[in-house]
């Protein structure tokens, strides 16, 4: 068997909560609370769920750019919750992010060249100015850009063509896996699909992994090899795209699921609304956290039991007292 390219075990973050004068830490939000899964080399795993279900803070964890509580990632088989300071500059040539909010994520002070080569100069990738103009030249071009952009600004740019920028960087030192962080929730519908065919090409050309985190089903549906859905810090449910879609077998997969538009008009779809929000992350329910708006729960059991989450016959996996 091939080790995966990544391996995230167990892991758990928590934040503080604090209060009182003092300040001090009064309680925590459990923002990530046990996620186990394996990604392989090429492949794109969708990471789903509502907002504020942890699916950011699991994204940000495996890159470390906030530490987890607990927990394990590995990487390429080496431990990286473990690495130093300093190994964790050199893993960043491996490891990317691409932004949710293509507004916010680049320096409006910084010209597109500038933002694009500035990781280039970090790791020593350029010898020379003319190397450097020629490599950010050619990661515009990649990304449906062209030289004349590397004189601009940001705000001169649309919110699809600001998204490419930020793409252009995280390609910049050759990743191998882009921790691809609701890369298109902010943008229009209509550049929605151009921004993901782009990842799409990338992928196939430069060989690249995406973990793909999105709110809505429909976004990953046809860019994710595998699909783990999330509610309150856990997976509730992992499987292949195709038997997601077809056979879910979690109710809150199918409650999200109904949300998604059909494209076929003579399709039917009941949408299942679900009752209450979100439950607090400080106080999340006990047993199964998904009991207190769970259509077909089974009480005491899904109150109490924390339901695992268990593989079925045909490799879908699920965290359901009653299912699968
Ligand atoms: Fe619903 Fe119980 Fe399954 Fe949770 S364990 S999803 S509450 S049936």
């Amino acid at each position: 068997m091939t080790e995966p390219l990544l391996r995230v075990k167990d892991l758990v973050k928590n934040f503080p909560v604090k209060g009182g004068i003092l300040g001090r830490a009064v309680d925590q939000v459990h923002a990530v609370d046990g996620v186990s899964f394996e990604l392989d080399a090429g492949e794109t795993l969708g990471l789903v769920g509502e907002s504020g279900c942890g699916k950011s803070t699991t994204g940000r964890c495996i890159l470390r750019l906030i530490e987890p509580t607990s927990g394990e990632v590995w990487f390429e088989g080496r431990n990286i919750t473990a690495f130093s300071h300093n190994d964790l500059t050199a893993l960043r040539r491996d490891l990317q992010i691409i932004f949710q909010d293509p507004y916010a994520s680049l320096n409006p002070r910084m010209t597109v060249g500038a933002i694009v080569g500035e990781a280039l100069i970090i790791h020593g990738l350029a010898n020379n100015r003319r190397a450097f103009q020629d490599r950010v030249i050619e990661l515009l071009e990649t990304v449906g850009l062209n030289a004349d952009h590397a004189r601009r600004y940001p705000h001169e740019f649309s919110g699809g063509q600001r998204q490419r920028i930020g793409i252009a960087r995280a390609l910049a030192v050759s990743p191998k896996l882009i921790v691809c962080d609701e890369p298109v929730s902010a943008l229009d519908v209509s550049i929605q699909a151009q921004v993901i065919n782009l990842l799409e090409d990338l992928q196939e050309q430069f060989g690249l992994t995406y973990l793909f985190i999105a709110h809505d089903l429909s976004v990953v549906e046809h860019i994710s090899t595998r699909v783990a859905v999330m509610y309150l810090g856990r997976i509730v449910e992992l499987a292949s795209a195709r038997d997601l879609y077809v056979k879910p077998l979690h109710p809150y997969t199918e409650a999200l699921l109904s949300a998604v538009p059909i494209p076929d008009p003579t399709a039917q779809r009941q949408r299942i609304h679900l009752q209450g929000d979100v439950p607090n992350p400080i106080h999340p329910p006990s047993g199964c956290h998904f009991h207190t708006r769970c259509p077909i729960r089974k009480l005491p059991l899904c109150s109490t039991e924390k339901p695992a989450l268990r593989k079925t016959a045909d490799g879908h996996w699920v965290a359901c007292h009653l299912r699968g």
